[in-house]
């Protein structure tokens, strides 16, 4: 099929990207293309109006300051991929990024894209709710920060106002030193993951667990940090045991049922790749062998 009729625009600032959002009624930003495109050929999406980013100066870089690895919206999931700074500071975001639909997908595609677009099985929602990234917006009020806990409101859906665009995100690294790890089934490469979890985990003197973040894609409408895991590991020494223990505690999660595979199945699956997870992770901070 084909996209239902649309007025194109080419804006080259982000001022001009606001001032056509505050005049044009049923506007789309476009990005990298990989899911509007579709949605708008399949017509779930008919906008009156497509404003392209894709010209728009100043959304296209990956930067560390005061801490934090910052990543312009605009930026194509296969730059920050192959991107030496990433690889260095948060390498869990290229091990799940390696899993983002195909190379070529991921030449085109957008992190602010991914964000926006916020599938339920999308790795880089995950990976901004693992690092509790904070999010900055425009609109015709001015910039504003929103955390990635406030983000996602239900499926589908962000907190982002119709006449804002997302320009850029912010991942607040973990000083000590930790390991990391994203792991995820899916029926084929390429196809969005059943189930995702991301990793970091960092160790304190005598080898006990620091600090822990865990989070789930797939599960839910919208990433899944694994709270009452992570509290469960700090203190604790790494091993089997624990990571049996902490498999337990993600089968009690509320999973979701599709056409494709059962809530049930998606916890057990979670439950595994939690385990497996941490003890990959706890490897690669230099903790027990999983
Ligand atoms: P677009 O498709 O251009 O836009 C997506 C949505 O976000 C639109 O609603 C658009 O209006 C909005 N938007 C985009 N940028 C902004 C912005 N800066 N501010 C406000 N709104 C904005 N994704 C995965 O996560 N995992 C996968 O395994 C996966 N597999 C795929 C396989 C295939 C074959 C294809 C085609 C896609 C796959 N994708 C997957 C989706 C892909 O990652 C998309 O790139 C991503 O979902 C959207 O990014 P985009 O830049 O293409 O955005």
């Amino acid at each position: 099929m084909k996209p239902a009729p649309f007025a194109y625009h080419d804006p080259k600032t982000l001022s001009e990207v606001t001032a056509l959002l505050a005049r044009l009624e049923g506007a789309k930003l476009l990005a990298g293309g990989q899911s509007l495109m579709s949605m708008m050929n399949l017509r779930f999406v008919m906008p009156d109006h497509v404003v392209d980013l894709n010209g728009v100066a100043d959304l296209d870089y990956i930067r560390e300051s005061s801490g934090r690895l910052e990543i312009g919206a605009m930026t194509r999931q296969r730059a920050i991929e192959r991107s030496e700074l990433v690889r260095a500071k948060a390498p869990v975001l290229v091990e799940a990024l390696e899993q983002v639909g195909h190379h070529q997908t991921r030449n085109r595609g957008t992190i602010g894209g991914s964000l926006c677009h916020l599938d339920p099985a999308a790795e880089l929602p995950g990976m901004a709710a693992l690092y509790d990234a904070e999010l900055t917006v425009l609109g015709p009020k001015g910039s504003r920060k929103i955390a990635m806990k406030d983000w996602a409101l239900g499926y589908m859906t962000t907190a982002l106002e119709p006449d804002e665009v997302l320009t850029g995100i912010a991942f607040p690294l973990w000083r000590e030193r930790h390991g990391h790890a994203f792991l995820e089934f899916a029926r084929r490469h390429g196809d969005f993951a059943i189930v995702g979890v991301g990793c970091l985990l960092a160790l304190d003197g005598a080898g006990a667990i620091a600090r822990a973040a865990l989070v789930l894609v797939g599960v839910d409408v919208k990433p899944m940090r694994l709270d009452s895991v992570e509290t469960l590991l700090k203190g604790q020494v790494p091993g089997p045991e624990l990571w049996r223990a902490a498999a337990d505690h993600a089968l009690k999660i509320e999973a979701l049922s599709d056409a494709m595979v059962s809530g049930d199945y998606r916890k057990r699956l979670a439950g595994t790749l939690t385990a497996r997870a941490l003890a990959r992770a706890a490897e690669r901070a230099g903790g027990a062998r999983g």
